[in-house]
């Protein structure tokens, strides 16, 4: 799918569900990854197959079913990993949220670039801006291009709903702050890329997302 200046492709994985995207500058002919999970076979094929340059893997988070693609992706196309900090203990802990599952997986490289509000993830001729989004984990950030009037939003905010905060460093009062300062504070019109579930819009969550509608006690958070 062409998206201004980009182009998206999205890799969703059988268990979980999960949407990963490999995204192009089509000015440079440079690719970015998103959160590679079940299906980063397919994404290294792609990739193989364009004879482009991949220049970052971007995590979101680093729970297991967006990090589970990270040692085969980097293994066949390497390329830096970014995360940001405080997801790290996590990212380690891949082996232990795999057998919580039943699942092996195998160990990803450890990250090299370390993300940071303030610090634009640069690809080519295109950048994206890091906002730092706590609340699902401690250390998820979203990826917003203002040129594509897009946002890849990991496990933040789906369409209709919001990331879960019940897992160990989850906050439901830092996940809606986070919401209101970092995602409902983006232009109407952008396009929300999310870890689950279709793409939507600000517009479209601000008005119509039962967590977020200024009834919810979620808004007071
Ligand atoms: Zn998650
Ligand atoms: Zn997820």
């Amino acid at each position: 799918m062409t998206a201004g200046p980009l182009t998206i492709h999205t890799f969703t994985s059988d268990v979980f569900a999960e949407n990963a995207y490999l995204v192009r500058c089509d000015a440079s002919a440079e690719w970015m990854a998103v959160d590679p999970g079940g299906e980063a076979a397919a994404m290294a094929e792609m990739l193989e197959g364009s004879g482009e340059p991949l220049r970052a893997i971007v995590l979101t988070h680093a729970h297991l079913d967006h990090i589970e693609g990270v040692a085969e992706l980097a293994e066949r196309v390497p390329a830096p990993v970014h995360l940001h900090p405080e997801d790290r203990p996590l990212y380690h802990s891949v082996a232990q949220q795999a057998a919580m599952f039943g699942h092996r997986v195998r160990k990803p490289p450890p990250p090299d670039e370390a993300l940071a509000p303030g610090q634009p993830v640069i690809l080519g001729a295109c950048s994206f801006e890091v906002r730092h989004t706590p609340g699902h984990s401690p250390g998820h950030v979203i990826l917003y291009s203002r040129a594509a009037s897009l946002a890849f939003v990991g496990d933040v905010v789906f369409a209709g709903s919001v990331g879960r905060t019940d897992l160990p460093g989850g906050s439901f009062h830092r996940l809606m702050a986070s919401i209101r300062e970092q995602v409902l504070t983006l232009p109407d019109e952008t396009r929300l890329y999310t870890g689950h579930g279709p793409v939507t819009t600000v517009e479209r969550e601000r008005t119509g997302n039962p967590f977020l509608i200024p009834q919810h006690p979620g808004s007071q958070a």
